[in-house]
């Protein structure tokens, strides 16, 4: 029978009496009134009551009972991970050794002699019931110091971790700086030195003084990224917004990297403008100086780790969808996303997160390329600072695309494709006349051919020196010639020269990648009768062409 006797003065604690004489449980009840009661007459209620969930602190276990006896009862409960720590008190009447020591052995915390003094008793059982609390608090303190202690070392991982980071950044800085440095400065140095050499032939000279130029251009390139890095984070940086045509923007660095691919030899790479971009215009309102910064920072990239393949240049717009009546003046309407894809070696998925922060480079172990890993942090902050987002999506080995995006603040009218040729004044028509274009690469001659349709000339193409010299020789209509100088096979200068003894008075415009000093000069030792710098201004162009074979021109 389980019984719970109540008295007034309860404490919390609750004390299981088992006992088989309803004499003894009298006595130990009236003895411990000041705390909550539980009775079992028999072992199997005692345990039943230990293993319920109203568990009691502390059980008072007489040894010999009918059935099961007291040092069972004791056993299954030091057994049992639900009762063990519940302290256990004899209540025996032997005294022999043996017995107690068994007690002790299956776990009991004590033992009180019958017939008991009471104050022995209620000492005994207080300090049993302290014991227990003193150990839960233990147990409780234990266990908050443990999760301290797990998450003080989530913490100090995260902050070796931080710490490792940032170290290996700085090595990595220290490093990439030290060999972005050196480099250029070990061919400056080394070259300037072999200059003084006075058997050095020509052509020598002019390789080392090529080399000491462009070693020059990378210090004052490095220069000019950590410069821009120093001025965007102290606020330094300034943008100033014009209106500018989209296809102008595009059109004039295409014709830029394809000089610059051939100046780091890749020839096998072709850089194009998307056919959409090159027959539609939008006005954007931008920072066209910024922009081009952009732009030419990822093609720049793309161009470095890309060997064969494309890269193609192109844009969207994506539209925002709000009814025409609540735009206001000068709201943004939507966005402007150009992107740039090439077929490169890619972005390994782990590092796609980093490349846009500072000195984050992608080690490549089969290939050292050359970076401070600060281009694309200049990149990111210029199109934030344009009020657009940069990101990239890469496939490792087969190429990467970078896609920006930039607020295109329009109006109706200019959101229609109002076509390059709307841009051509109209009063250039050379109807009957034939231009030859000497241009290898395919998106250049295209967007020259879009320039000049409106005007109703007759275009020739000829793909390298050696084509514009053969075409000279078997068609007499040709009226101008605009040469590209770079070109395979036979450059610009050489076809200039050859042409010029077949027909003398054959107008050729030159066409150089650089605006580098001395190129004018020697477009016109080769013969040349005009010169245009890369990027190509449309109407420079066309005043040029109209110089020479308009209806005021010398043909
Ligand atoms: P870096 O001067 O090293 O080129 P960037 O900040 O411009 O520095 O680029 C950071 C890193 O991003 C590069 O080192 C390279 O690992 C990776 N990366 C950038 N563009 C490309 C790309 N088109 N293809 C493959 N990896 C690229």
């Amino acid at each position: 029978m389980t019984e719970f006797r109540q008295n007034k003065e309860l404490k919390e604690e609750k004390i299981l009496i088992v006992d088989d004489s309803p004499e003894i449980i009298d006595i130990l009840a009236g003895a411990l009134f000041e705390y909550k009661q539980m009775v079992a007459t028999n072992g199997e209620k005692a345990l039943k009551i230990a293993r319920s969930d109203n568990q009691p602190d502390l059980i008072l276990l007489d040894i010999i009972m009918p059935g099961m006896d007291g040092y069972e009862v004791c056993k299954q409960l030091k057994q049992d991970e639900k009762t063990r720590n519940i302290p256990v008190i004899f209540l025996t009447g032997k005294t022999e050794k043996e017995d107690l020591i068994k007690g002790f052995l299956l776990g009991a915390q004590d033992y009180i002699n019958k017939p008991f003094d009471i104050e022995e008793l209620m000492a005994r059982v207080r300090t049993h019931l302290e014991l227990k609390s003193s150990r839960e608090k233990l147990k409780l303190v234990n266990q908050w110091l443990e999760q301290k202690v797990e998450e003080r070392t989530k913490e100090l991982l995260i902050a070796k971790e931080r710490a490792e980071k940032a170290d290996k950044l700085k090595s990595s800085f220290l490093m990439n700086m030290s060999h972005e440095i050196r480099t250029p400065m070990n061919a400056i140095i080394g070259f300037s030195d072999l200059l003084n050499n006075p058997d050095l032939k020509s052509e020598e000279k002019v390789k080392f003084i090529q080399v000491i130029q462009e070693s020059g251009d990378r210090l004052l390139h490095l220069i000019d990224d950590i410069l821009d890095i120093s001025k965007m984070e102290s606020g330094l940086l300034t943008i100033s917004k014009i209106k500018c045509s989209v296809l102008k923007l595009l059109s004039e660095q295409v014709m830029t990297f394809n000089d610059l691919k051939i100046k780091m030899e890749k020839e096998k790479v072709e850089i194009r403008l998307d056919k959409n971009a090159i027959r539609q215009d939008f006005t954007l309102i931008t920072d066209p100086f910024r922009f081009k910064q952009i732009i030419t920072n990822i093609v720049d990239n793309a161009l470095k780790y890309t060997e064969s393949g494309f890269i193609e240049i192109g844009y969207s717009i994506l539209y925002a969808k709000q009814p025409k009546k609540k735009r206001k003046a000068g709201e943004v309407l939507s966005f402007i996303r150009f992107y740039v894809k090439d077929t490169g070696i890619g972005i390994p998925e782990d590092h796609i997160d980093y490349i846009f922060d500072r000195f984050m480079k992608v080690e490549d172990k089969s290939k050292l390329y050359d970076g401070a890993g600060l281009g694309l942090t200049i990149t990111k902050n210029l199109v934030n600072m344009l009020g657009g987002k940069i990101w990239v999506e890469s496939v490792p080995g087969q190429g990467s695309t970078f896609y920006f995006t930039l607020p295109f603040e329009a109006s109706d009218k200019e959101i229609k494709d109002i076509g390059l040729k709307d841009k051509i004044p109209d009063k250039f028509e050379w109807t009957d006349k034939v231009i030859l274009i000497a241009e290898d690469e395919e998106s250049n001659y295209d967007l020259l051919e879009h320039i000049l349709k409106k005007t109703k000339v007759l275009l020739l193409w000829a793909k390298n020196g050696k084509e514009a010299v053969d075409m000279c020789r078997s068609n007499k209509n040709i009226n101008l010639i605009l040469m590209d100088i770079k070109m395979p096979e036979m450059d610009g200068y050489t076809a200039t020269r050859l042409i010029k003894k077949i027909r003398k008075d054959l107008p050729v415009i030159a066409i150089t990648a650089y605006a580098a000093e001395g190129e004018k000069e020697k477009s016109s030792n080769a013969g040349c009768d005009d010169y245009l710098p890369k990027p190509i201004k449309i109407n420079e162009l066309l005043q040029l062409i109209d110089k020479h074979i308009g209806a005021g021109g010398k043909k």
